[in-house]
């Protein structure tokens, strides 16, 4: 089995949290250690915290993955005298590198929202999202093929999701050409020889891509085409795709109050504790809004959208005050809620890990638990 290392995990992550989709501000990506270095155990929290790094150490573990990242505010020092330089010196010491996928993963498609609205039971065809932030868009690809490998790679591109606009499916466009190269010493053409230009009948095919799917599609080209070296440009576009962002809005089959939903949250995410405002304690709902995180500032979004609930962490008593005036429900989860992460992304690490072949133990933290402790 091949090294992995912290790359190629990075790479997986690119593709379950696009890193477009970060917010300017979110510090995201490797915080810690480098691209090169190699990796056998990672360890899944949702915050880098003496806990976390400590468990780290423990378990021997070479990356650490979050979902809020490490450095939030600049440095000017990096001296022991504070504990979250502490943290910072105690990670470097111990060589683990650090991964964090925030706000990309939170506005991804079937991203951290998602996950929540799918545990909390929230259906729909396509789930209207919250606080929408469509920076999401299209590149074009154009590749150069041998005639009588066209239709292959063509094929090749389809089935990687390049050539979907709207309704259709399978959209290309091909013109004719020439090819032309001289191959090298150390090539290993398919067609001609070393030190002879060769030319050959090609065709060039354009394809629309989403933002999300350019991976698959370069990697399906690359195992289609016959060449050594196949030609390929990928141009940005302005054309702007699916809408992306935060929160979502779906339905629940049966209607039920905010207390009944207050209830079931307590029990789907193993809280200790879950607070409520209800302007009409019999009133029962059906389209209904979540937000991992804090999603308070939000809240006028999914009420335009019809939501007449809205679940989210950190509101604030003004914040709720507001919320219940305008005529909209709300559920604190709590922060934490977003610890639901951990197993998701487990999961998805393990089937890329176990699809690639990879000798990589994936561990959810045990040492984490939410800040808050309620009296019972
Ligand atoms: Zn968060």
């Amino acid at each position: 089995m091949s090294e992995v290392t912290v790359k190629d995990i990075i790479q997986v992550m690119d593709r379950i949290a696009p890193p477009e989709l970060a917010e300017d501000w979110d510090p995201i990506g490797l915080s810690f250690g480098s691209v090169d270095q190699p990796v056998s155990k990672i360890l899944l929290a949702l915050d880098v915290d003496a806990q976390t790094i400590q468990e780290a150490k423990e378990k021997e573990v070479d990356l650490l993955i979050t979902h809020h990242p490490a450095i939030f505010k600049s440095l000017k020092t990096l001296n022991s005298d504070d504990s979250r330089r502490r943290d910072y010196i105690e990670l470097l010491k111990s060589d683990i590198a650090v991964y964090s996928a925030h706000t990309n993963l939170d506005a991804a498609e079937n991203g951290l929202n998602d996950w929540l609205a799918d545990h909390i039971g929230l259906k729909a065809d396509k789930r209207d999202i919250v606080s929408v932030n469509a920076r999401q868009g299209y590149k074009k690809l154009a590749v150069y093929v041998p005639d009588y490998a066209a239709d292959k790679v063509r094929q090749a591109l389809h089935e990687a999701g390049a050539g979907e606009i709207g309704d259709y499916k399978d959209v290309s466009y091909t013109l004719e050409g020439y090819g032309r190269f001289t191959p090298q010493a150390g090539a290993n053409p398919t067609e001609g020889e070393i030190g002879q230009e060769e030319v050959i009948h090609e065709q060039r095919i354009e394809v629309l891509l989403k933002n999300k799917d350019v991976y698959k599609a370069i990697d399906a080209l690359k195992t289609a085409h016959p060449y050594e070296e196949p030609v390929f440009d990928l141009y940005n576009l302005e054309n702007q795709s699916d809408q992306f962002g935060f929160g979502r809005i779906g339905y629940v089959e049966s209607e039920l109050t905010t207390a009944d939903m207050a209830e079931r949250i307590q029990t789907l995410f193993s809280v200790d504790g879950v607070r409520y405002g209800s302007a009409d304690d019999t009133k029962t709902h059906k389209k209904i809004a979540v937000f991992g995180g804090s999603g308070e500032k939000y809240y006028k979004d999914a009420l335009k959208k019809d939501a007449t609930l809205y679940i989210t962490g950190d509101i604030s008593y003004h914040g709720a005050q507001d919320m219940l005036r305008d005529g909209i429900d709300f559920i604190d989860a709590g922060h934490y809620m977003e610890a639901i992460c951990v197993p998701e992304l487990a999961s998805r690490l393990k089937d890329q890990s176990k699809a690639n072949g990879w000798n990589l133990e994936i561990i959810e933290t045990n040492a984490q638990k939410d800040v808050f402790t309620y009296y019972k």
